[in-house]
């Protein structure tokens, strides 16, 4: 019968001290185990037990440890019977195998072994063996700690100073609690704030921009305004110099233009009322003839009418009769009369005679207007009129015609005529009705 290796199955082929086994042989592998088993069992069964439990063996590996060695207790049986060396063969194996550690243990030995197979065996073994001993030696170390008397006071120095570490640990542990629970209802109340502000914030966006829509409609109104108050200015500011220069524009300027011309006549609407000398005339139609005096007399007669309604001046010696060219004065009073304020250039038939009607006319003109600048004298004292009036003469000169120079009678009636209109401007600025 031949052998096989119990790990790998490879046929074996068994030494000589193998091959020649018998009852001794099989007697001192016997012994050999029983020795081993036997220093195994001088350790109290507690510390075989406290010593397994360390090393960390399923139940199993104890049951089977345990068997065997009731088993290596027991007395060896007696193989003397049988002679035949398979025999011997097997049960030496059988006694070398831990079958029943192996029944329960993948790790066990089974024999025979080849050499490669034991190699790896002692290997593993050696490494398990190692293991333990460092186990072991960490539990002696740990074991005379524990019975040591010299480290009694130490152990107990370092079971207090451990306790008092632990106290430590325990009340900075719930210091650190404490804090944190205040962290927490600090963290809380921020968290609180932070909403608030949040809110807060999220309000004023809001109102931020109802704002600035607000303003936007606001700056859109006050452009239209603006734009509004700019168009109404500009019409004021027509309207104002539309105002002025109607203001300024008075109707009776416009009725009554008095002026004069480049040669020192005076004029009113255009019409000459004055008499060049012959000695300034060098053509015929030069002079300037009677039908413009006349209408010129005419519209002096209708100005001394509006003077006197103006100022509320009722004539007293002489009343005016305005009729254009054909204007008429009358004397008041006891010696009525009625005069042609108008001349002709047919003054041969009667015209002595004539003249003087004429020149009582012009000084009953003068007496009017004289009585006109008393009462407006009278009325503004700071009036400053320019021309003296006495009698028919106005600033010294006659207002005559008859047997008089026509250059003294042409200064005489632009006079008159000057006079008048700064009695209108006054009339005018005193802003009395019409
Ligand atoms: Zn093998």
């Amino acid at each position: 019968m031949g052998w096989n290796c119990q790990e790998c199955g490879q046929p074996l082929q068994l030494d000589r001290s193998l091959e020649e086994a018998d009852q001794h042989t099989l007697g001192i592998a016997q012994a050999t185990v029983k020795e081993a088993l036997g220093q195994w069992n001088t350790v109290s069964s507690e510390t075989r037990q406290t010593h397994l439990n360390a090393l960390s063996l399923p139940s199993s590996v104890h049951q089977a440890i345990q068997k065997q060695l009731q088993h290596a207790n027991s007395t060896p049986e007696t193989l003397s019977a049988s002679s035949d060396k398979q025999q011997y063969q097997t049960r030496l194996f059988q006694t070398l195998s831990t079958e029943t550690f192996a029944a329960n243990h993948s790790s066990a030995l089974r024999h025979p072994l080849c050499e490669d197979c034991t190699k790896q065996v002692l290997d593993r073994s050696t490494q398990e063996i190692e293991i333990a001993r460092k186990e072991r030696n960490a539990l002696r170390e740990f074991e005379d700690d524990c019975t040591s008397e010299g480290h009694e006071s130490a152990r107990m120095q370092k079971r207090r100073s451990l306790r008092k570490e632990v106290q430590d640990i325990a009340s900075s542990t719930q210091q650190v609690q404490s804090e944190l629970l205040a962290c927490d209802s600090a963290q809380e109340t921020l968290q609180q704030e932070l909403n608030a502000v949040r809110q807060e914030a999220e309000s004023f966006a809001n109102t931020h921009a109802e704002f600035w829509i607000a303003f936007n409609q606001q700056t859109s109104e006050l452009h239209q305004m603006q734009s509004e108050l700019h168009r109404n200015q500009a019409q004021a500011a027509v309207l104002c110099e539309m105002l002025n220069h109607l203001e300024q524009a008075n109707a009776y300027l416009d009725v009554f233009d008095i002026g004069q011309d480049e040669r020192g006549i005076a004029t009113i609407n255009g019409w000459h009322l004055g008499r060049l000398s012959t000695a300034h005339v060098s053509t015929a139609g030069e002079q300037i003839d009677w039908p413009e005096i006349n209408a010129a007399w005419g519209q002096t007669a209708f100005l001394l009418t509006v003077l006197s309604r103006k100022l509320a001046c009722e004539f007293t010696q002489y009343q005016i009769h305005p009729c254009g060219p054909l204007s008429a004065v009358e004397r008041l009073g006891a010696d009525h009369a009625k005069y042609e304020l108008y001349g002709t250039n047919e003054w041969q038939i009667g015209r002595l005679f004539h003249s003087r009607r004429f020149d009582q006319a012009m000084v009953g003109t003068l007496a009017c207007a004289k009585q006109l600048c008393e009462r407006a004298c009278d009325m503004d004292p700071a009036l400053d009129l320019p021309y003296t009036i006495q009698k028919d003469t106005i600033g010294g000169a006659s207002i005559r015609l008859q047997f008089n120079h026509p250059d003294t009678w042409s200064r005489a009636t632009l006079s008159l005529l000057i006079t008048l209109r700064m009695l209108l401007h006054w009339a005018i600025d005193q802003n009395f009705k019409p």
